[in-house]
């Protein structure tokens, strides 16, 4: 089982002719909500690719139907707690042309507290994964208790933090990060991935696939498979919650790959955020 102590976001979209200046008032042409948030995403990635899945998380009374969402997707919702807080917000504005400006509310994300985290990661089983990402706070709490417990701890390093991430390293086990964030990472700490002490590195290569530094097996590329990608939002979430629930079923670390791969590929084709993640039996299709 994953145990996915993440963010849960409303995303509010308004679609305007140009970004407003400073000063300036605009009206919106059109505007969506949906659910969003790394965290949400996992999950959801998590669940569509026939994982069991635990989410742990925060929202505020307005946000019942985020916490619906996520159950009728298949993610196991009984430690989402509603808070007396604002639910976590991305506002969203976006031109024309597809440029965007966007302002995130952490809200409820960030009001996570340690006795909450212990209960819900009580009663796992050893080899379990606990997934975490930076839009939360006590994620190294969550870290070093889950290391202890016997999980296979694994870290989504973004957005990017390097305080954040020196704070988890001793206790991860596998680290998944993109090329601008693996960036930022040799800026502060390290030359190379493999120069860091976990045991399974993922370099998210967009278009190139994926870049794997595992202390078992070395150093892989996996190519990504060739589609015409209309929208990467969310490519990332997929590729974690894909890699992640194949791992948790014993695939190998190789098979896993393709398969986030291919699912991020299918991703990148469609727009939209959770809606958009694809099943596995799109991605079984893609890869038969
Ligand atoms: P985002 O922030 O947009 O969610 P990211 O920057 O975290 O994504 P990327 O490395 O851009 O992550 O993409 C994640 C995965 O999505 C890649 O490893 C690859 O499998 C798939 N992918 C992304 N772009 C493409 C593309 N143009 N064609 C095929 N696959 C793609």
């Amino acid at each position: 089982m994953i145990y996915n102590l993440g963010s849960i976001n409303i995303d509010y979209f308004y679609s305007l002719q140009r970004l407003p200046l400073v000063g300036e008032t605009c009206a919106a042409d059109e505007f969506e909500t949906g659910l969003g948030g790394k965290g949400a995403n996992m999950s959801v990635a998590i669940a569509r690719a026939g994982g069991e899945v635990r989410h742990i998380g925060s929202i505020g009374h307005d946000a019942a139907w985020a916490q619906d969402y996520l159950t009728k997707a298949g993610v196991e919702t009984s430690f989402v707690q509603k808070m007396d807080a604002p639910t976590g917000h991305a506002v969203i504005y976006r031109d024309a042309f597809g440029e965007n400006t966007i302002v995130i509310h952490p809200g409820a994300n960030v009001l996570q507290d340690k006795d909450w985290i212990s209960s819900a990661l009580a009663n796992s089983e050893a080899g379990d994964i606990l997934l975490l990402q930076n839009e939360t706070n006590l994620q190294d709490y969550a870290a070093a208790l889950g290391h202890g417990s016997g999980f296979r701890v694994a870290y989504a390093a973004a957005p990017f933090d390097a305080n954040a991430l020196q704070a988890v390293l001793p206790y991860i086990h596998i680290l998944i990060l993109n090329e601008v964030e693996l960036a930022q990472l040799c800026k502060t700490s390290v030359d190379t991935p493999d120069s860091l002490d976990v045991d399974l590195v993922v370099v998210t290569k967009g278009s190139e696939g994926c870049a794997i530094y595992s202390k078992e097996l070395g150093e892989t590329h996996m190519p990504a498979l060739p589609v015409t990608a209309i929208d990467t939002t969310g490519a990332g979430d997929t590729f974690t919650g894909f890699f992640l629930a194949q791992l948790d079923r014993g695939c190998s670390v190789e098979d896993a790959a393709t398969c986030a791969n291919a699912a991020a590929a299918l991703m990148v084709t469609r727009k939209g955020t959770a809606d958009a993640i694809p099943s596995a039996s799109d991605v079984e299709q893609l890869l038969a």
